[in-house]
């Protein structure tokens, strides 16, 4: 298994861009490529689209990564658009920003961190909210799984062990945490407080 930033394309990219006559686009080999988002096939389908109006285009290894932008796009490239449209996930987004000092519209709208499993589906296992309680739920994450984000479940739309948002199509994520503690010869051991937001006062800086 691997890891991903998942992403979607945006439906309304072709109306956003309807006022812009410069284009240049930027792709992702990363993980944009892996969801067929933002790879090269999707960064030449976007041009061919918008026809004469982009200048250039090019797929970056990681735009996430200043080192790559910094290697791979070069001024000359895109000094003549009037904006760039950016086919990886928010980071990469705000990185091109800051990279570029242009102005940059999000071709992509970002989903979550996945897991990826067999057939190349996409599933949702971490958004990242920086105090991890994986020990408490045996391992299953309920932010990224409870529709609700309930962090002491199962909720009051929990029906036959299936969730009443989406229409019961979906185990209760708290159901499933309930099972697997129990496999693990644990109960559900303490309330889990208010999410701690002191993990994550505004934007994180770590490292040098
Ligand atoms: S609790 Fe869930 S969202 Fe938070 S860090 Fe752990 S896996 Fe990620
Ligand atoms: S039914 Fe379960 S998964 Fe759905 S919102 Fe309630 S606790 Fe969360």
């Amino acid at each position: 298994m691997i890891k991903l930033i998942i992403t979607k394309q945006k439906p309304n990219l072709l109306k956003n861009l309807e006022k812009y006559n410069k284009i240049f686009i930027i792709g992702c080999g990363n993980c944009a490529t892996i969801c067929k988002t933002g790879g090269e096939n999707e960064v030449k389908a976007l041009a061919e689209k918008l026809g004469d109006k982009v200048i250039g285009n090019i797929v970056i290894e990681s735009p996430c990564n200043l080192k790559f932008l910094k290697k791979d796009l070069k001024p000359f490239m895109y000094s003549n658009a009037e904006v760039i449209v950016a086919l990886c996930c928010g980071v990469g987004v705000q990185s091109i920003v800051e990279f570029t000092n242009k102005e940059v519209i999000p071709g992509l709208d970002t989903l979550f961190l996945g897991e990826v499993g067999i057939k190349g589906r996409f599933y949702e296992r971490c958004r990242a909210c920086g105090t991890c309680i994986l020990y408490e739920t045996g391992g299953i994450c309920p932010i990224s799984r409870c529709a609700k984000k309930l962090l002491n479940g199962p909720c009051g739309g929990m029906v036959n062990e299936k969730c009443e948002v989406g229409n019961y199509s979906k185990d209760c994520a708290w159901i499933l945490i309930y099972k697997r503690l129990k496999e693990l010869g644990r109960d559900f051991e303490k309330i889990i407080e208010v999410h701690n937001w002191q993990n994550k006062p505004g934007e994180l800086i770590l490292g040098d």
